[in-house]
């Protein structure tokens, strides 16, 4: 996959047109793997030449995106538009070397051929009427016209590269244009920018979507004319929504932003893009530590895979468990506030969330959960009448009395309750359910112990002062 001699140099190339999407971050995360993997270096560059598709929030956005997955760049953002310069004098240096040549047919003379080639049944492209060949007359140079630069493209054989991802691919040159490389008044086009760059970039291995792959041996023809060493390619096939259509927004999230903002944690979605199209044996599981250790360019899937929320879900849970608590209450804090939740007097976050990120999917869900312990009960007056039966009274009142001198340890609540009701002959639920009435407003709570347990003696005592 790699020449010894060669650094390892790949580089993450957006068009700045939208937010980062998953197909983006995962083109992304591979290119900065492979990096880290051969201790080489992982270029952001902006393909920003689209003027009327390129905003600065849109690399704002991308960068941002990057960024919250942890996917550092050693080198850029380099913009191609700060590039102009540069491949001016590219282009400049193939006219002189006719590598490249002027252009002035018209837009309407090369429909017009295409439209002749077409209705020959043949593949529409360049007649080369300016292209240049020995002993050949071009026409007069139209007055008022300004040229487009053509590449010339070879005329014979065929271009070949060994895809790491899909094997050889070979595209005939009969196929390929005399690509314009320049435009009337000068601005160079989207594939040569990429070949210049990707040379004085010194890439040597690009990672990049299957969309990219009739781009290629153009790019190639190009890199081969100026001179440039070749990189080697790799072309990931798509990520397909979850109906196996093409992703789009209506069904799935593909802003990577909006995950953040549902509750995902960064490293549940680079664990979830990582596996989403390269393998591991069978593992499902893996920190970016054994990803950078293990991803050297081989075992990339070559089909398209399925975008599946259930699996983001059971890893967002697997690293909801193995979070910090404290970082999880910082990431809950800001939903539960906007909820109306009061901390103040309250069990502290960071324990709570402890207690109940077991079966949490999101940080969302998580921080829904334990607003529980933040608001002031409302017990629903008909669920009360139904569960605060005189019956159970009596045994609520024992139970109060026992709070104010238990030792305040789950183990010792658990037990007190135990005697409450050998005491009082009730079994659990009918102790249970008006307790957490009472002190949450809610029936379903984690287990009523461990809850007695955070909110503390007090709130608790408080609580059951009300209904006694
Ligand atoms: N700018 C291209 C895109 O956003 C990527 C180009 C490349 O990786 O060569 O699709």
């Amino acid at each position: 996959m790699t020449t010894a001699s060669k650094p390892v140099r790949t580089r993450f190339a957006p068009s700045p047109t939208g937010y980062l999407h998953l197909g983006g971050a995962r083109t992304a995360l591979y290119s900065w793997a492979f990096a880290r993997h051969f201790g080489g270096t992982f270029v952001l560059r902006i393909e920003d030449t689209d003027l009327e598709r390129s905003t600065p929030e849109a690399v704002q956005a991308i960068i941002e995106g990057m960024e919250w997955l942890g996917l550092t760049h050693d080198e850029g953002p380099f913009y191609q538009m700060q590039r102009m310069d540069r491949y001016r004098e590219v282009v400049a240096q193939m006219l002189s070397e006719g590598t490249a040549y002027h252009c002035y047919s018209s837009p309407e003379e090369v429909e017009a051929m295409r439209e002749r080639m077409r209705a020959a049944g043949e593949k529409p492209r360049y007649d080369g009427t300016w292209r240049p060949e020995e002993g050949k007359t071009l026409p007069a140079v139209p007055a008022d016209r300004k040229p487009v630069v053509r590449f010339k493209n070879p005329l014979d054989g065929e271009v070949s590269w060994d895809d790491f991802v899909k094997g050889t691919i070979t595209i005939g040159n009969k196929e390929l244009d005399d690509l314009v490389i320049a435009r009337p008044d000068g601005t160079p086009t989207y594939n040569f920018c990429v070949a210049v760059d990707d040379w004085d970039m010194e890439i040597s291995h690009v990672l990049r979507g299957d969309d990219h792959v009739n781009n290629t041996p153009r790019q190639i023809n190009i890199l081969r004319a100026i001179g440039a060493p070749l990189p080697l390619y790799g072309h990931l096939p798509m990520i397909l929504g979850s109906d196996g259509q093409k992703m789009s927004k209506r069904k799935d999230a593909v802003n990577v932003m909006e995950y953040p903002a549902q509750g995902y944690l960064p490293e549940a979605i680079l664990n979830y893009l990582a596996r989403l199209g390269w393998s591991h044996g069978d593992d499902e599981v893996f920190s970016m530590e054994q990803v950078t250790a293990w991803f050297d360019g081989t075992h990339l899937s070559n089909s398209a895979a399925q975008f599946n929320i259930e699996k983001l879900n059971w890893l967002n849970n697997h690293y909801i468990k193995q979070a910090d608590n404290e970082r999880l209450a910082t990431l809950a804090q800001p939903r539960m506030l906007a909820a109306g939740a009061v901390f103040e007097g309250a069990p502290a976050l960071p324990a709570v969330l402890a207690l109940m990120k077991e079966r949490t999917n999101t940080v969302n869900e998580l921080a829904d959960a334990a607003m529980l312990f933040y608001r002031t009960p409302q017990p629903d007056a008909a669920l009360l009448a139904q569960h605060l039966t005189d019956a159970v009274k009596p045994a609520l009142a024992q139970f109060a009395e026992r709070c104010a001198t238990v030792e305040w340890t789950k183990e010792a609540l658990a037990a007190m309750i135990k005697e409450v009701l050998a005491a009082n002959t009730l079994k659990m639920p009918l102790l249970a359910m008006p307790l957490r009435l009472i002190v949450t407003g809610q029936l379903q709570t984690p287990a009523i112990d461990a809850v007695l347990q955070i909110f503390g003696r007090d709130a608790i005592l408080a609580r059951l002062a009300k209904f006694l």
